[in-house]
């Protein structure tokens, strides 16, 4: 029988952080049926790997993709990268459930940076089915965000979860599991998220217990809450009885940079005790999210509506301008730790002339105070903008990279597609996280060897999913598969010329099809969403 594809003469690292050896890899179908030096046998096309890497696709175990394949199914600038699965609904986001009637309070909550949000479902179930249809390029491993279960279940109130509430949310969980969701994410700076308390978080993850769900937790502070924030998510794994992995490891604002010793500190020692705690980091010093997420929680009580009302109330606005600003030049919250104004850049808005610029800049260019610059930015652009802003520290970001508890998960928000001119500054990570930490971190650095850097982005998120047969290259396994030049792969997108495609990346085969081909993306739409088995 001949082989579909046979991958030749490259060097195969199979993710499981074992070392690299020369050896040839086939395929048939969407499997691979073979691998070892020198196959011999008929193959309907052959791909000359010499001087390449052949690893499993990469999986990005932290992105925002969900909020987009709808309007860019191709996820070019994912799949460019050489990533063929993303897990996704995270940070408490995610499209489904939907009650009736709260498709505008999820609209502004999810939505607001760049998403069209379609909506057009009620149960996850009925939202995976829709994502099926439109066919993404990418594997889709979803979880169910608790914003989500929470507005559905009680409104976007902020209030603690009562009886009924529990109920009803532990209703929509257990039907997202039904469906395949792998587990449910927290976002605990984002409303409504933000309204939980531990026990409301442990009772959900209870839920999940038997059924093998994970709780993946973009945790309550990553600034100067960290140390407890960590503990709470720690607690909430253990107490749960669930596997917990902490979001996008970080610690942020420069007083909270010495704290990232002992968060991963407290990480190894639960681990040591028993709690199946992991973690995922993007290779950035700045971070990525709504402008908006710089109000505090409290003001985002009732969602976008009543946020914009009180933007425009002039006490409400000093109590916000109280509470954020730090010695009249950085802003302060629980999320962002203290930041100057001159770290803050607009990622994407309608204004686009603002996209680029600091928060200080605006407020140079409109001569207001920064700080009233941020509340009439999102009041005028009613809370559509998205933001960069660097608060991380770049010794932190390689240190928590190398650590081995810490896989890759890029954080990234948009996707885009094509080669024409494209809206706004995203941040680099949505076009350049694996091969950043290919090329910059593995081999320039040399903070890890290739192997291990394969390893945090194949085979280990794939046994933290227990997805079966990926994430490896072994026969018998999907033919997820990514063919790179590891003496040239490279991100080339940069915070002031973000949109540009990684080089050095030959080919990214989704389910035994070619997406990049020979360097070129061939929009085939190969992806599948795979739906958990609990
Ligand atoms: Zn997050």
């Amino acid at each position: 029988m001949a082989w579909s594809l046979l991958i030749r003469g490259g060097t195969v690292i199979d993710g499981s952080g074992g070392p690299g050896g020369a050896a040839d890899v086939a395929v048939e179908g969407d499997r691979i049926a073979a691998i070892g030096p020198r196959l011999t046998g008929e193959a309907a096309r052959v791909v000359d790997a010499a001087g390449q890497a052949v690893t499993p696709g990469f999986i990005d175990a932290h992105s925002h993709s969900d909020l987009f394949y709808f309007a860019c199914p191709s996820a070019e600038s994912k799949v460019r990268q050489g990533v063929t699965t993303e897990v996704v609904g995270m940070c408490s986001f995610s499209q489904a459930p939907l009650a009736p009637g709260q498709e505008d309070v999820v609209r502004g909550w999810a939505g607001g940076i760049g998403a069209s949000l379609d909506l057009r479902w009620q149960t996850f179930g009925q939202y995976l089915d829709a994502l099926a249809a439109v066919r993404p390029a990418v594997n889709v491993a979803h979880f169910v965000g608790h914003g989500a279960l929470r507005i559905a279940a009680m409104g976007f109130e902020a209030r603690p979860a009562g009886g009924d509430d529990m109920k009803a949310m532990g209703r929509l969980l257990g039907e997202a599991l039904d469906a395949g969701a792998f587990g449910f994410s927290s976002g605990l700076v984002y409303a409504p998220s933000a309204y939980s308390d531990t026990g409301e978080l442990i009772e959900l993850a209870r839920t999940m217990k038997a059924r093998g769900g994970l709780y993946f937790s973009h945790i309550r502070g990553e600034s100067s809450m960290l140390l407890d924030s960590i503990a709470e998510a720690i607690r909430i794994g253990d107490e749960g009885g669930v596997g917990v992995q902490v979001s996008h490891v970080k610690a942020s604002g420069r007083e909270n940079w010495p704290k990232i010793d002992a968060a991963l500190r407290m990480i190894e020692d639960a681990r040591a005790r028993g709690v199946d705690v992991l973690g995922d980091v993007y290779p950035y010093n700045a971070g990525s999210t709504k402008l908006d997420n710089l109000m505090p929680a409290w003001a985002h009580d009732g969602g976008v509506t009543k946020l914009l009302e009180r933007l425009a109330d002039r006490g409400m606005r000093r109590r916000i301008i109280e509470e954020c600003l730090i010695d009249g030049e950085r802003w302060g919250t629980v999320s962002q730790g203290g930041i100057g104004f001159d770290q803050i850049f607009i990622a994407s808005c309608r204004r686009r002339e603002l996209e680029g610029l600091s928060l200080a800049e605006i407020a140079r260019q409109s001569g207001t105070s920064p700080a009233d610059s941020l509340m009439n930015l999102l009041l005028e652009q009613t809370c559509t903008v998205g933001m960069v802003s660097f608060s991380q520290s770049l010794d932190n970001v390689a240190k928590v990279l190398a650590h081995p508890l810490l896989m890759i998960g890029s954080d990234s928000i948009p996707l885009f597609a094509g080669d024409g001119d494209k809206p706004g500054k995203p941040h680099p990570r949505t076009y350049g996280t694996f091969p950043r930490v290919l090329g910059e971190y593995a081999r320039d650095r040399g903070l890890f060897s290739l192997e291990t850097a394969v390893h945090k982005m194949t085979g280990m998120p794939a046994a933290r999913l227990r997805l079966p047969k990926r994430g490896l290259l072994r026969e018998g396994f999907a033919a997820d598969i990514a063919v790179f030049n590891p003496a040239t792969v490279r991100d080339e997108s940069t915070y002031a010329d973000p949109h540009r495609y990684p080089t050095g990346i030959s080919y990214v085969i989704v389910n035994g099809a070619a997406v990049v081909d020979g360097g070129r993306f061939a929009s085939s739409r190969p992806g599948r969403i795979l739906r958990a088995a609990h």
